[in-house]
């Protein structure tokens, strides 16, 4: 009988598997040390050289806010995505206010921009996460001010009648969405993102209805997925995706603090990409998408840490100088005498993971020791 109940369980509230596999970011502690800034002040603001969607060199300002964050990761949340560590849910609407204003002040206004990328951590114009009026606020400001806007949504928040409303009063702006993969079994199985390619696509339509650009971000090597995999799946979504985008933006996996792929990490059971994956990457695509007037940006954050896409350490800082060259110049050239022991090691890795049954691959960084794994919360 005792252990049928506890088979059963004791009567209390079920917890739900979403607690369990998410309770590191859920304790006390977590939640404390990400509960500790000034709601007043923007998460960061800093400028970098961008360009135009007519393809002119500009100065873009980034502005990183901390709001109540993304209401798909209070429910669930997407396996890879660390923003929940700038959010908090009781940011007021006076708060974001108080940011954007800081925004500008560290700025001067804005002072020799043309672009300002305003990120929520989620969806800029979903009214639970961010209030109406303050939407409103910066989306007249912007188009009062000649910049272009680009902010960040989710597919299925892309509803015609906000988006007409959205470009009614900030028609220069850039949409850009988290596909992460063109593909619906490894958006709900490894990204776990909570829309399908199929409202991806209308979201797609919608934002062309309106007039708005469209920006994709697809992810590189996904948790649960090998890296030989992440090569083959990622080089047919970007062919597959950049017809119906305006720019694609490819981010290798990079590990953010306390989320599903960090434990992976940490256990030995998650290697970030290689860097000479994602130039065999750009090789296999360029021709395929040179004749699609989408831009196509390789952009690896944490590039050469172990944290973020990585080859042996010694040839990582050439390999990623001639990937960023790349995504400015889109000229195969760049990657011409480069080399490194480490391919073969690479390349033998490939293989043994498209030839061997090993759906989650073959790289040495997951075979995991006991000990490890023991260590390993
Ligand atoms: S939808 Fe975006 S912000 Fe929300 S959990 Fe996923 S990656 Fe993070
Ligand atoms: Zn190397």
């Amino acid at each position: 009988m005792g252990d049928a109940c506890g088979m059963m369980g004791d009567g209390s509230k079920a917890v739900k598997i979403h607690h369990l596999v998410k309770a590191r970011e859920n304790t006390p502690e977590s939640i404390q040390r990400r509960e500790s800034w000034d709601a007043s002040k923007p998460a960061t603001v800093y400028i970098t050289p961008e360009r135009m969607p007519d393809g002119t060199h500009c100065k873009a300002a980034t502005v990183i806010l901390r709001t109540r964050g993304c209401a798909w990761w209070w429910k669930s949340g997407c396996t890879f995505c660390g923003y929940f560590n700038d959010v908090r849910d009781d940011v007021s609407a006076e708060d974001m206010f108080e940011q954007w204003e800081d925004a500008k002040r560290q700025t001067n206004d804005f002072e020799g921009c043309s672009m300002v990328k305003v990120y929520t951590s989620g969806t800029f114009f979903e009214d639970q996460e961010n209030p109406v009026e303050w939407q409103e606020h910066v989306l007249r400001e912007t188009h009062e001010m000649g910049l272009h806007l680009v902010i960040e949504a989710q597919a299925h928040l892309c509803k015609p009648e906000k988006l007409a409303w959205l470009s009614s009063l900030q028609p220069d702006c850039t949409v850009a969405i988290g596909l992460e993969a063109y593909d619906d079994a490894v958006l709900r199985f490894h990204v776990n993102k909570g829309f399908s390619t199929k409202t991806w696509r209308k979201s797609v339509e919608d934002l062309r209805a309106n007039g708005l650009r469209v920006k994709t971000y697809l992810i590189f090597k996904p948790p649960f997925m090998s890296e030989g995999d992440a090569l083959e799946h990622t080089s047919k979504w970007l062919v597959d995706v950049a017809p119906m985008s305006d720019e694609v933006s490819i981010n290798p996996m990079n590990i953010q603090n306390r989320t599903i792929v960090d434990r992976l990490f940490r256990n030995r059971e998650y290697r970030p990409p290689w860097l000479w994956s994602l130039i065999e990457m750009i090789e296999r695509t360029h021709e395929k998408t040179s004749n699609d007037d989408a831009r196509i940006i390789v952009h690896p954050t944490a590039a050469g840490k172990i944290r973020g896409s990585h080859n042996c350490g010694k040839c990582d800082k050439e390999v990623v100088a001639a990937i960023e060259r790349y995504s400015v110049s889109r000229n195969l050239a760049e990657f011409k005498g480069l080399g490194c022991d480490c391919k073969a090691t690479w390349r033998a890795e490939i293989d043994s993971d498209l030839n061997l049954p090993t759906p989650l691959g073959t790289g040495r960084d997951r075979r995991g020791n006991r000990v490890d794994r023991m260590r390993a919360p």
